[in-house]
């Protein structure tokens, strides 16, 4: 993928560090949305300079300050490492759930992983590296403007409260683009699965929340950790759901 991202749909770019993706955070992606709104960002990638994004709106354009909103769909270290870059540039309001909120700020670590192997063992390594390593590899802290839940809405998005992965996980869905995003609830590396089998949680809970998102007429999804779905989101979304615990 060229470094300033690609177009999964319309007005919708995913974007991933182009190179040792998979030492950034497994393969993470961010999201960067043209609405009515102004643009709006979907995480923040693992680099804490934040310069993948930077460089993919200025292909476009733009600059930091026509980012009018950061929403976050979870507290973990892959998906905030930009962040405080990005809001010191942009002065975006920051918008997460209550329950990640304190974690974002830097107030509270993040709930420990299982490290026993597991479905997806290309993620073992990178979980044992992030736990030996914690102090190093967190995220520079940066505080929570509005603290949202299912039933918000931000510009064209309607946030859904997705707990399992996380309690206070979000996903993000832009009707009139039958566009989702849907942070760690649904990944595609290194297998289909909603969420890290290491990092769950919820088990019930995280197929619940896939359940619920299965009902949404969908046709891109912009996943939390490898490449996008562009097509049939919906089905491939209602498969995994009818198929069960992995
Ligand atoms: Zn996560
Ligand atoms: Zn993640």
């Amino acid at each position: 993928m060229a470094a300033t991202g690609i177009e999964i749909a319309p007005g919708v770019v995913d974007l991933t560090p182009p190179q040792n993706g998979y030492l950034k955070g497994g393969y993470v992606h961010s999201f960067l949305l043209d609405t009515p709104d102004g643009v709006i960002l979907i995480d923040t990638l693992f680099d804490a300079d934040a310069q993948v994004i930077l460089d993919a709106l200025a292909a476009r354009s733009k600059t930091p300050a026509d980012v009018k909103h950061i929403l976050l769909t979870h507290g973990h270290r892959a998906h905030l490492g930009g962040l405080a870059k990005l809001k010191e540039l942009s002065r975006a309001p920051v918008y997460a759930h209550e329950w990640e909120a304190d974690i974002i700020a830097g107030e509270r670590k993040q709930q420990g992983v299982s490290l026993r192997p597991m479905k997806g063992l290309a993620v073992l390594p990178i979980l044992i590296g992030g736990t030996v390593f914690g102090p190093l590899s967190e995220h520079k802290p940066c505080p929570v403007d509005h603290l949202i839940t299912q039933g918000a809405r931000i510009g064209p998005l309607q946030v859904l409260h997705t707990p399992g992965h996380t309690p206070g996980h979000l996903a993000f869905y832009w009707h009139e683009r039958r566009a989702l995003f849907t942070g760690d609830a649904f990944v595609t590396w290194p297998l289909i699965c909603p969420g890290w089998p290491n990092t769950m949680l919820n088990k019930k809970q995280t197929w619940e929340s896939l359940r619920r998102l299965s009902e949404l007429d969908v046709q891109a999804i912009g996943v939390g950790h490898g490449a996008a779905i562009t097509q049939n989101g919906s089905q491939v979304l209602r498969e995994l759901s009818a198929r069960g615990y992995v």
